[in-house]
């Protein structure tokens, strides 16, 4: 499959000239004219890597980089940010913003396509990372996804949150202080009947579609995903 790189850019004939270069060096093209088009078409294409113009209308380059970073299913998306600043500043200022690397204007697009390609293998070896799995449950980190033998389970940030701490510690048993902090971080200042609350939700979405229940409670101590009791 060909790898599918967002252009993100309003001058329509930088857009023409990558688009041409780019399915030349064999990748396939989506366009965005805006901050907010863009994000709009990374949640509906998935795709593999964005080439973002610093200068947009609406929302600025750095803007949705940020937003891309912050958001858990695109966290890894390499991103490249084009721009016509060339100031010191400003390239740390790009990359501070989560960018994975920086080309200026006017470039070369063989060494634009070159750097694509690096930033896409680097994102390619976590692929495997990205997926855990335990009995028929399955969490895509990547897409932020989580299955339930095939079928999709709706779990809210923090139901995602929990259920990701247990799919990496299958079979222990965690008591509710042990998961407000690693869950919720030492800081916070939630009650201890919070966790129960969260764990219910979890326990609901897992099981809507019947199957086994995968969250063991013990009596006193806590809680485990436990295939096996
Ligand atoms: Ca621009």
């Amino acid at each position: 499959m060909k790898p599918l790189v967002l252009i993100v850019e309003d001058e329509a004939p930088l857009v023409t000239m990558l688009r041409y270069n780019l399915e030349r060096e064999g990748f396939a093209v989506d366009e965005a004219t805006d901050g907010e088009e863009a994000l709009l078409r990374i949640s509906e294409r998935r795709p593999d890597a964005v080439l973002l113009d610093w200068m947009l209308p609406l929302v600025s380059g750095i803007e949705v980089c940020r937003q891309i970073r912050r958001a858990p299913g695109t966290r890894s998306l390499p991103v490249i940010m084009l721009t016509a600043r060339g100031e010191e500043n400003d390239r740390i200022r790009g990359l501070d913003s989560g960018a994975d690397d920086y080309v200026v204007k006017p470039f070369s697009p063989s060494e634009l396509v070159a750097r694509l390609r690096a930033v896409i293998r680097r994102a390619q070896p976590n692929a495997s990372e990205n997926l855990l799995q335990y009995a028929d449950l399955s969490m895509d980190l990547t897409a932020h996804r989580v299955t339930r033998s095939g079928h999709s389970v709706h779990l809210g940030p923090t139901e995602f949150r929990l259920l990701y701490h247990f799919l990496q510690y299958p079979g222990r048993v965690f008591s509710r202080e042990q998961l407000l902090d690693r869950v919720w971080g030492q800081d916070s200042d939630i009650e201890m009947r919070t966790v129960d609350v969260h764990i219910r939700r979890l326990r609901k979405a897992l099981n809507v579609a019947g199957g086994k229940d995968l969250l063991r409670t013990v009596r006193s101590v806590g809680y485990a995903l436990d295939a096996v009791s």
